[in-house]
């Protein structure tokens, strides 16, 4: 396997430092800045699922990333059950009039 050439706890960070700084940016600047900044929730909440997603698909169990969470099991199907399943059925799906296709757009 190839290595990358910056660790992904590295990565993360980096990213931690930069958010914080846009934080401080965006308290100087621009109101409309503060929107931008809480769009990066999204943001995260949509690279958490991916993360998710990858992880069940390389055989994680519910019961570890519950446990990688600081929660459940249960606690860890009951967030992301549904929509790792969502995910899953948009990368599968072969229906080209799939509502699921469709509504989402992405
Ligand atoms: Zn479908």
């Amino acid at each position: 396997m190839p290595t990358r050439p910056v660790e992904t706890a590295s990565y993360l960070s980096a990213i931690r430092r930069m958010i914080r700084a846009a934080g401080r940016r965006a308290g100087h600047d621009d109101v409309e800045e503060l929107t931008q900044l809480l769009e990066l929730r999204r943001e995260l909440d949509a690279a958490v699922l991916t993360a998710v997603v990858g992880l069940r698909a390389s055989g994680w169990t519910w019961r570890q990333l519950g446990e990688a969470t600081g929660t459940s099991k249960e606690a860890a199907v009951l967030k992301w059950a549904s929509k790792v399943r969502h995910v899953q059925h948009r990368l599968d799906c072969v229906d080209p009039y799939c509502e699921h296709r469709q509504a989402d757009g992405a």
